[in-house]
């Protein structure tokens, strides 16, 4: 079950105030330069484990906020509007952290969610490997049990957090001859760097960064194992093998409210971009905005953006009060993107050059939107997760 006490309006009102506050003064103005540099803001990270994001979701006796779904998706959509990065590194790792915290022993919680909730410990779900993503059962990265431990070989691929992070939830097979193959499948918490020292672990080869059309500064990359071992007891979540998939699955539909959300923060942004440029620009001696053609795509851009958030703050609702949400999550994380992405190009066609300019936000909002739409499950799979469902159900 994942029901939150939500938290009174006046302090959500007080919390989103502090993150617009510190998006305004510190993140908004080096974006950019972090974003075209494709530099990692290390500083930005810092703030975001000091105002509590990094432990968003993890239950407050861990050391985290708390926070229901429904309050998490208004700081993701407020902050992609400023720099959609900046809610992978705190989101990704967020996703491990809440394996650990739904699936876990209650000694692997004690043991990791306080480390998780400050920052201390940073990083993310590392499921995708070089010959599977969607199909997401023929992994081959394997584990083997020896006495107290596991060792892993393998490697995986398109990982964020992996560069700069310190530990994954990492996807892998433990009876790799399993039918059907799920049944075969296992999460493990795999530490991947010597906390005191920085070091990598022995059997960790962490590969490269890998360059990105979009979602830049933020680390997504390779990583292999070769006879990595890791301690059991602390690492085989909930203690249990072959119930992997369930667990990254499971993951995946709090990932998917997030990914809409940043959808609905991308849209927002680009909509509004779009208003006051409109307004400003000048033909045939009026605004833009007096034209037509303009004022088609603005109603259309805005209805799109409003159905968006209003099928995210749905999705996020029926997450808060348990249960299976595929549906939902499903529906607002493919209408929220592809939205997002319509949205942005829209907004280049009304700024004219200016949109494919660097020296504009339109350029990025359009540069960062598709990756929305092949994360956390492609848009494709969203719309067959949808039918699946509506057919079981006997429909809407
Ligand atoms: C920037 C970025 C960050 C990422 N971060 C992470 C991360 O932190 N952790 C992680 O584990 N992964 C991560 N990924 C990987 C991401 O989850 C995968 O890219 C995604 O699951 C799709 O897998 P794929 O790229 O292998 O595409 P494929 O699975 O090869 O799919 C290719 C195409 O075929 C379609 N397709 C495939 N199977 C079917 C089917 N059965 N029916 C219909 N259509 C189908 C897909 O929709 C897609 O259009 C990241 C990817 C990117 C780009």
């Amino acid at each position: 079950m994942n029901i939150h006490a939500a938290i009174s309006e006046a302090d959500e009102r007080a919390l989103l105030d502090s993150v617009d506050r510190w998006l305004v003064k510190k993140a908004a103005p080096v974006a950019a330069k972090f974003e075209q540099a494709d530099e990692y803001p290390r500083e930005l990270v810092q703030d975001m484990c000091e105002m509590g994001l990094y432990g968003a979701l993890i239950d407050p006796e861990y050391g985290g906020l708390g926070l229901s779904a429904s309050t998490y998706v208004k700081i993701v959509a407020r902050i992609s509007e400023e720099w959609m990065s900046l809610t992978g590194f705190f989101n990704s790792h967020l996703m491990m952290a809440l394996i650990v915290q739904k699936f876990g022993t209650q000694a692997q919680k004690d043991y990791w969610l306080p480390k998780f909730a400050t920052g201390e410990l940073r990083g993310g779900l590392g499921l995708t490997e070089p010959d599977a993503g969607t199909d997401l059962q023929g992994i081959r990265t394997t584990a083997r049990r020896e006495g107290d431990r596991y060792v892993v070989n393998g490697s995986k691929l398109w990982i964020t957090n992996v560069i700069e992070g310190d530990i994954l939830a990492l996807l892998v097979k433990t009876d790799p001859e399993a039918v059907p193959r799920h049944r075969g499948m296992t999460m493990l918490i795999t530490p991947t760097r010597d906390i005191a020292t920085g070091a990598d672990l022995p059997g960790v080869q962490r590969g490269r960064k890998l360059p990105k059309l979009g979602y830049r500064g933020i680390d997504t990359g390779e990583i292999g194992f070769s006879d990595y071992k890791c301690d059991a007891e602390m690492c085989l979540v909930g203690g249990v093998e072959g119930k992997g998939f369930a667990m990254a699955t499971g993951g995946l539909e709090i990932g998917r409210v997030n990914v809409a959300a940043r959808g609905v923060g991308i849209a927002r942004r680009a909509l509004n971009e779009a208003v006051a440029y409109a307004q400003t620009r000048m033909t045939m001696g009026k605004p833009i905005a007096e034209h037509q053609a303009i004022q088609l795509k603005l109603g259309e851009m805005a209805a799109k953006t409003r159905a968006s958030e209003l099928l995210v703050e749905d999705a996020a609702r029926a997450y808060d009060l348990g249960g299976r949400v595929d549906f939902e999550a499903g529906m607002a994380k493919w209408f929220a993107t592809e939205t997002a992405f319509e949205v942005a190009t829209e907004a280049m066609r009304i700024f004219g050059a200016n949109g494919y300019s660097k020296e504009y936000p339109i350029e990025r909002l359009y540069r960062d939107a598709p990756l929305l739409m092949i994360g956390e499950g492609t848009n494709e799979m969203q719309r067959i997760i949808i039918a699946r469902r509506l057919i079981a159900r006997g429909g809407i």
